[in-house]
């Protein structure tokens, strides 16, 4: 029994120590812990620091975070002259650079962003190359993201013609024999992202509506096969999968296609939404570990990963819009749960990044605040704000492209300038 139970633990040892090599652990305070703003002693503490009397972020936190996004903006133009100038995806290249500035000019209206943004994305557009459709790693980013730059700055015969190259693409995207996935980096849900955020940017019509509805009809139909295929028709009637795993994420998985699927504007009939995209829902659910954490694939069982592209910080977005969208408080318990893992383990050693960094942890928080407006999960985003503020001190790895949207500071730079309208907060290429 005794080796029996040293072995348990050197197990137990190995999977904490790997655990501990994957995230910090969390140094703040947490909310219930923490001193309410309208306490005497409020002024002593972190939380003090961050709330007015009325629940606000005070001024104070928010200079704070305006000045580090200047210092990050003038790091990153500097860092940027080394990255490859071929790049034009918005996960590590160029969109995702005017993409930042889109946004930049949303929260602050300087219209300097606004001609940064046209000046980034005219560099993709000599680029796309016509073998990805997705908005984070195809052509459809580049051409989506010119078509809202060029209507913001009321070019509208530009616009226009991106729009039209951009609807071009849906031919091989709707084709039943193509074979292309149904993931979001680089399945027919990255192009259904792309045309709901020209609807949302240019306007409700700007895609006609039949063409959203046969891309999500491809989407259904290719999900039903897979499902028939496994003898899941019952307990998962939507599956997918990408390099024949079925991940469960927001980036290869099926978070992120169930989530695109409920999305108001893809209009997915609500007979589909009960009884297909529900009950797959609920089998992912029932994939949960105990932490609250979900498995990157339905065949792994290890606890590992948080991060949005494996783990509960993408899942949460697909639970908090089943809770919209079937107003069934179960979605709001297991999104509270990710919350929880989120705030534990979120803290990555991978950096500050979306896809797999701090600040795309954080959005879980703002995501959760958006839905609940309950002041913990405000408080929690702000924490991972302060945690990205110290950016470059933590000892991190450094990713690959070092000052791109998906892997590095831009996408640092995103989330913190979100924290100016948290009510308006977007995940960016993914939220909408
Ligand atoms: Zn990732």
């Amino acid at each position: 029994m005794g080796d029996s139970m040293s072995k348990r633990l050197k197990l137990v040892t190995a999977s904490e120590s790997e655990m501990e090599e994957r995230s910090f652990s969390n140094p703040f305070p947490d909310w219930d812990q923490g001193v309410l703003p309208s306490s005497p002693s409020a002024a002593n503490s972190s939380t003090g620091d961050l709330f007015d009397a009325d629940g606000k972020i005070t001024e104070a936190f928010q200079n704070k975070v305006q000045n580090k996004i200047k210092d990050l903006l003038q790091q990153m133009e500097e860092g940027l002259k080394t990255s490859d100038p071929h790049d034009f995806s918005t996960y590590t290249g160029w969109t995702g650079i005017a993409l930042l500035y889109l946004q930049l000019h949303r929260v602050t209206a300087d219209s300097s962003h606004l001609q940064r943004s046209l000046d980034y994305v005219k560099r993709t557009l000599r680029n796309l190359n016509g073998r990805k459709v997705t908005f984070l790693c195809g052509d459809a980013g580049p051409l989506a993201v010119a078509a809202v730059v060029h209507h913001r700055l009321k070019n509208q015969a530009d616009s226009k013609e991106f729009l039209t190259k951009l609807l071009q693409l849906q031919r091989s995207v709707i084709s039943p024999d193509s074979e292309i996935p149904d993931e979001l980096l680089y399945g027919r849900a990255g192009y259904l992202y792309a045309l709901l955020y020209v609807n949302k940017e240019i306007g409700p019509e700007t895609v006609d509506e039949k063409i959203i509805t046969n891309v999500v009809t491809a989407i259904l139909e290719s999900g039903k096969n897979l499902s028939r295929e496994e003898k899941k028709t019952e307990r998962c009637p939507l599956l997918y999968e990408w390099h024949k795993k079925q991940y469960v994420g927001a980036a290869h998985g099926l978070a992120g296609i169930y989530y695109m699927l409920m999305q108001p504007t893809a209009k997915v009939h609500s007979e589909i939404l009960t009884e297909l995209v529900r009950p797959s829902i609920d089998y992912v659910r029932h994939k949960k570990f105990r932490s609250g954490n979900y498995p990157s694939s339905l065949s792994n069982e290890t606890d590992r990963l948080v991060h949005w592209c494996h783990g509960a910080p993408g899942v949460v977005h697909m639970l908090i819009m089943a809770r919209k969208v079937f107003k069934d408080e179960k979605y709001l318990k297991d999104a509270a749960e990710c919350g929880e893992v989120i705030w534990q383990r979120g803290l990555l050693r991978k950096g500050y990044g979306i896809c797999h960094g701090t600040a795309g942890n954080g959005y879980a928080f703002l995501s959760l605040y958006k839905l609940t407006q309950e002041q913990k999960y405000l408080y929690r985003a702000c924490k991972f704000a302060e945690w990205c503020l110290d950016y470059g001190k933590h000892g991190c790895r450094i990713p690959d492209r070092p000052y791109s949207l998906f892997e590095g500071m831009a996408g640092a730079i995103h989330f913190l300038s979100d924290l100016a309208q948290p009510e308006d907060s977007c995940f960016p290429a993914f939220e909408l």
